[in-house]
C-alpha cells in the first residue's frame, strides 16, 4: 500500500479530516487538483461562514481557530427570521440559548488558509496537488485511485471529500438525491451606516430572500437568493444601484449601505448521497451532504462529519484493527444521516414554502412564523437544530 487512508479534495472538509487524524501517524496522502499556492493563500470568494458552537470546538482542537486573528471572526448573538415585511419578526434571543452568542462568522478564505496551514507541518500528510483524479476503484482490502496521466495510488481506504458533484461517488455507484432550486445564490460585502447590533436577519420577501449576517464593526455580509432567471436583476445593477435598492428593502434600518467587494454568484444545487460509504470507500463534506445556505450548514455539517468519521477510524487504529473495515464506515454513515437528515429536508422545505407566492403559501408562511415566535418548545428546537448547541 502507498498509504493508509487516500483522502480525494483539499477543501476544508478534506484539509480538516487529514488534521484530526494527522496525530495518529497514519499514512495519508491528499489529492487536490488546485495549486498548492491557491491552498496557501485562497482568494476571498464572497462566502462568509456561519459557525456553530460545536464547530468553534472542533476547529480550536484542530489549531484551526487559533490561526484566524480575532479581528477576522465575528459575532452573531442575536437572529431575526422576517417574513414579507420586516415587521414582528422571530427572534431567536441568545440569553435563551444558554450561550453568549448564537455562533461566529469567519471568511471561507481564512478556513481554508487555516486548515491548510494546520496540515503542512505533518510529515505524515502527503498534499499532492495539481492532481486530478480520474478513477477510482475497490477491493476487499484497499481502493485504487487513478490520476490523471494514468499513475495508480493504493490505499487501505479511500476519503472522498471532492464536493457536493464528487465524480468518484458516482464512480462509486453511490446514488445521491440532487436538488436544483433553480436559484442563484449572490454573497457580498456591504458597509453600514448604523450598528447591526451583531444581529443576523433572514429575511423572506416575496420575489427574494435577503440575509443580512453581521461582521467585525459597521459591515455586513448580504445574501440574496433569487431565481435564476432574474439573477441578472441584481447582478446588472451598478454597486450605487444595488446599495440604494438594499437599504430601501431593510427600511433604512442600517442607515446609508455600500457595497464594499465584489457580488459573487453561486448556482444553488442541495445534495445528500443515498449512503455515505461504499466498500473502502467514505464520503465526507459536500460530498456526503450539499446543503442549500439558507440555514448556513454545509461547512459545519462537514467539519462535524470529519470528526465523527475520524473518531471511529482511531478507535480501531488504536486496537491495531482494520481502518477500512464496513463497521467503521456503518456507524459513521448511521451517525451522520441522523445528525444531517432532518435539517437537510427542513432546510429544502423552508426553501420550498419561502419561494411561493400562491395565497396558500404566503399564510402557511405566517402560521410557521407563528408557531416558532409564540410555542416557546418549538423555537428551542429551531434554536438547537440550527447553533448544534446541544452536540
Ligand atoms: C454562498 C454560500 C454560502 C455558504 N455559507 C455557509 C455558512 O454560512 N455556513 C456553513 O457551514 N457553510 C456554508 N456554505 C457551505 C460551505 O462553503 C461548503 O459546505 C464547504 O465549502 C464545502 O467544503 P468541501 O471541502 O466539502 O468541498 P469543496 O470546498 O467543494 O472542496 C472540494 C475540493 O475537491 C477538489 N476536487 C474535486 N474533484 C477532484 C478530483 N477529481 N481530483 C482532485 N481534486 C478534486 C476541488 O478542487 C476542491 O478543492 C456556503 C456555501 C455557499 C455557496
Amino acid at each position: 500500500m502507498d498509504s493508509d487512508i487516500i483522502i480525494i479534495g483539499a477543501g476544508p472538509a478534506g484539509l480538516s479530516f487529514a488534521r484530526i487524524l494527522a496525530d495518529t501517524g497514519l499514512k495519508i496522502t491528499m489529492l487536490e487538483r488546485q495549486t498548492e499556492k491557491t491552498l496557501a493563500k485562497p482568494d476571498y470568494d464572497g462566502r462568509e461562514i456561519a459557525l456553530t458552537h460545536l464547530s468553534q470546538r472542533l476547529m480550536d482542537e484542530t489549531g484551526m481557530w487559533s490561526r484566524i486573528k480575532d479581528a477576522d471572526i465575528s459575532l452573531i448573538k442575536d437572529a431575526k427570521v422576517l417574513n414579507g415585511d420586516l415587521n414582528d419578526p422571530l427572534f431567536f434571543d441568545h440569553t435563551k440559548s444558554g450561550k453568549e452568542n448564537l455562533g461566529f462568522m469567519i471568511s471561507n478564505h481564512h478556513i481554508r488558509r487555516a486548515a491548510y496551514e494546520v496540515c503542512k507541518p505533518y510529515k505524515n500528510i502527503n498534499l499532492m496537488t495539481e492532481k486530478e483524479v480520474w478513477a477510482v476503484e475497490t477491493d476487499d482490502v484497499g481502493g485504487t485511485v487513478t490520476l490523471k496521466g494514468g499513475k495508480k495510488l493504493r490505499s487501505r481506504l479511500i476519503v472522498a471529500a471532492d464536493s457536493r458533484f464528487s465524480a468518484t461517488r458516482r464512480m462509486m455507484g453511490i446514488s445521491t438525491d440532487m436538488r436544483d432550486f433553480g436559484r442563484t445564490c449572490i454573497v457580498c460585502k456591504v458597509k453600514l451606516d448604523k450598528d447591526h447590533d451583531e444581529t443576523a436577519y433572514e429575511c423572506f420577501f416575496y420575489d427574494r430572500t435577503v440575509a443580512i449576517l453581521p461582521l467585525k464593526g459597521r459591515y455586513c455580509s448580504v445574501v440574496i437568493t433569487i431565481d435564476s432567471k432574474d439573477a441578472h436583476l441584481v447582478l446588472d445593477q451598478s454597486p450605487k444601484e444595488f446599495a440604494q435598492e438594499l437599504s430601501k428593502r431593510m427600511e433604512g434600518r442600517f442607515g446609508k449601505m455600500t457595497l464594499d467587494t465584489q457580488l459573487y454568484p453561486y448556482p444553488l444545487v442541495g445534495t445528500f448521497a443515498d449512503c455515505f460509504y461504499a466498500n473502502r470507500y467514505a464520503l465526507i463534506g459536500d460530498a456526503a451532504v450539499g446543503m442549500h445556505p439558507v440555514t448556513a450548514h454545509g461547512f459545519n455539517f462537514g467539519l462535524r462529519g470529519a470528526h465523527t468519521l475520524a473518531t471511529e477510524i482511531k478507535k480501531f487504529h488504536d486496537l491495531g484493527l482494520d481502518i477500512g473495515s464496513r463497521e467503521i464506515l456503518q456507524h459513521y454513515n448511521t451517525s451522520h444521516r441522523q445528525a444531517t437528515w432532518p435539517l437537510y429536508m427542513g432546510t429544502n422545505a423552508l426553501v420550498g414554502l419561502y419561494t411561493k407566492t400562491t395565497p396558500l403559501a404566503k399564510l402557511a408562511r405566517k402560521a410557521l412564523l407563528s408557531i416558532g415566535q409564540h410555542l416557546p418548545p418549538a423555537k428551542r428546537m429551531i434554536m438547537n437544530q440550527l447553533t448544534e448547541a446541544a452536540s
